[in-house]
């Protein structure tokens, strides 16, 4: 920024040039200063979660209303501008801030109001994901949303949602209520199934191409705010058989109990005894969140396999089930993964996800299943854009390393072959919320499936010039 003005990248490629005095119009209309590089505020505003990714803006905007959205949306629009929108900052692709582009920063939007009484919450979108727990945990009510408790309500919830309670209650989206969006031609819309049931189709699951959303309204389940969850590990030498009791517990548990199977190598954390500290471990990450009357009943099946090397299994606040796993995640650092949907755990797919463990060569590699199978898959195929309800299991090989970290620069390129491994065994179907940068657009349109051609319809309806692409881009024209 000069005394003339701001050098911007535009929306194809190009560069675009502001007026002071264009810039002064919008600052005027928005209540919070822009920020510029440099400014106090500027290096969280443009923080993301994979280092890796790390991008810079040329101009942040944090609207504090739809109102101010919707002027962001314009002026972006108007001067033809490469706009991006930044929820919790989580995505592994970094599409939440776009390179010397314009910026919309959503955190002065996180106001929360539950009704406990309707059971729904009304979400800002700025919100992470703890601060929609805690707020409707108080009431002991929660819906359905991951667990790493820093990530954003808005992307998570945009591209589908998942998490411990998905097997009860379907995929986040089949708990969204309504929406309010700002579109691309600058107006405020609800949307639910009631209005604009077009558009609302379509955000559930590709809503990060159709529009600002500036609050979400979710409905509600009772649920804790006690649960029975947390870790329990055994070593690695038991895998073929740890593997095996998983794909039988996971067949037979109720809807309540939801187990992420996590192949890794145990954290040096105080919780771990010292001589399994670094070592290859077959985890569960646990919750229960049925009648705790119940809990031992469900769990027996695990504690069965019995000798654990670590068992943090009790009764705990939901809160903290959900955010257990933050430290493990931590910004800044580089992460890489290829992920998957699978229907069923075949021995061919359990042999190889041992194999993968045992290669691994990065230390803090894992190789993770979740559990999913219930609600989601008692809905129609085209019941939301989101889709893949043949899916019962997610499964990452996931990649994390500190940049200097010796041979940091071969692990991509083993999680990639790892990935090719893996996908013989898969749905086919794909989530877009998982995907990286680098993954073809095929995995885009396969994310989708038969719901796809449906979504391009929406999207050149209400972004026909694609005005929102820093996502995983669908493209009024494909
Ligand atoms: C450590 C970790 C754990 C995870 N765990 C889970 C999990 O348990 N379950 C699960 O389902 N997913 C999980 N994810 C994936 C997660 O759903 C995606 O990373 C999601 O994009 C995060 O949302 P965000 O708001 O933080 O992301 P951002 O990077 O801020 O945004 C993601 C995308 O959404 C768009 N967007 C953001 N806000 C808006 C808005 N208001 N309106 C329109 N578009 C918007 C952005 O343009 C961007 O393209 C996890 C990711 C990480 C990194």
């Amino acid at each position: 920024m000069n005394r003339d003005g701001i050098d911007i990248a535009g929306v194809d490629g190009g560069r675009v040039v502001l007026t002071r005095q264009q810039i002064d119009g919008l600052d005027s209309r928005v209540r919070h200063p822009l920020l510029y590089a440099g400014d106090e505020a500027w290096d969280d505003a443009i923080l993301i979660w994979n280092g890796m990714m790390a991008r810079a803006p040329a101009l942040v905007i944090q609207p504090a209303s739809a109102r101010e959205v919707a002027a962001a949306v314009n002026f972006a629009r108007e001067h033809g501008l490469l706009l991006s929108i930044k929820g919790g900052g989580h995505h592994i692709a970094g599409t939440s801030i776009a390179e010397h582009g314009l910026a919309l920063d959503m955190s002065r939007m996180r106001a929360i109001v539950v009704d406990p009484d309707a059971k729904l919450a009304h979400v800002g979108p700025g919100c992470l994901l703890k601060d929609v727990d805690q707020a409707t945990q108080a009431h002991g009510l929660a819906t359905v949303l991951g667990f790493i408790s820093e990530v954003g309500v808005a992307g998570l919830t945009l591209g589908g949602g998942l998490g411990y309670l998905t097997r009860r209650f379907g995929w986040t989206v089949d708990n969204l209520q309504q929406v309010e969006i700002v579109t691309a031609d600058g107006r405020i819309r609800a949307a639910s199934r009631e209005q604009n049931a077009d558009l609302f189709w379509a955000l559930r699951g590709a809503g990060a191409n159709l529009g600002v959303v500036t609050r979400f309204t979710f409905r509600l389940h009772e649920v804790g705010p006690t649960v029975y969850g947390g870790l329990i590990a055994w070593p690695f030498e038991r895998a073929e058989e740890i593997l095996q009791a998983y794909r039988t517990i996971t067949a037979r548990a109720p809807r309540e109990l939801a187990v992420w199977l996590n192949l890794i190598r145990a954290p040096a954390a105080p919780f771990v005894p010292e001589r399994w500290q670094g070592e290859r471990v077959c985890a569960m990450a646990v919750c229960y969140s049925g009648d705790l009357a119940d809990a031992d009943a469900a769990l027996a099946p695990i504690r069965a396999l019995g000798d654990p090397v670590v068992d943090l299994l009790c009764e705990q606040p939901y809160t903290q089930v959900q955010s257990y796993l933050d430290d493990g995640e931590p910004k800044g650092l580089h992460y890489y993964w290829k992920t998957e949907y699978f229907a069923e755990l075949s021995d061919g797919l359990l042999a190889t996800l041992r194999a993968l463990a045992a290669e691994c060569p990065i230390p803090q590699g894992q190789i993770g299943t979740l559990h999913l199978g219930g609600a989601l898959n008692e809905h129609d195929g085209n019941d939301g854009a989101v889709g893949n309800r043949d899916a019962r299991y997610a499964f990452g090989v996931i990649g994390i390393w500190a940049p200097d970290e010796p041979d940091a620069d071969t692990f991509p390129q083993w999680v990639r072959e790892a990935g090719q491994r893996i996908r013989p065994f898969a749905t086919g179907g794909s989530y877009v919320n998982f995907q990286t940068e680098d993954e073809a657009q095929d995995r885009i349109r396969a994310a989708y499936g038969d719901n796809f051609d449906r979504i391009v319809g929406v999207k050149r309806k209400y972004d026909p010039t694609n005005l929102f692409r820093m996502n995983r881009n669908i493209r009024a024209g494909t």
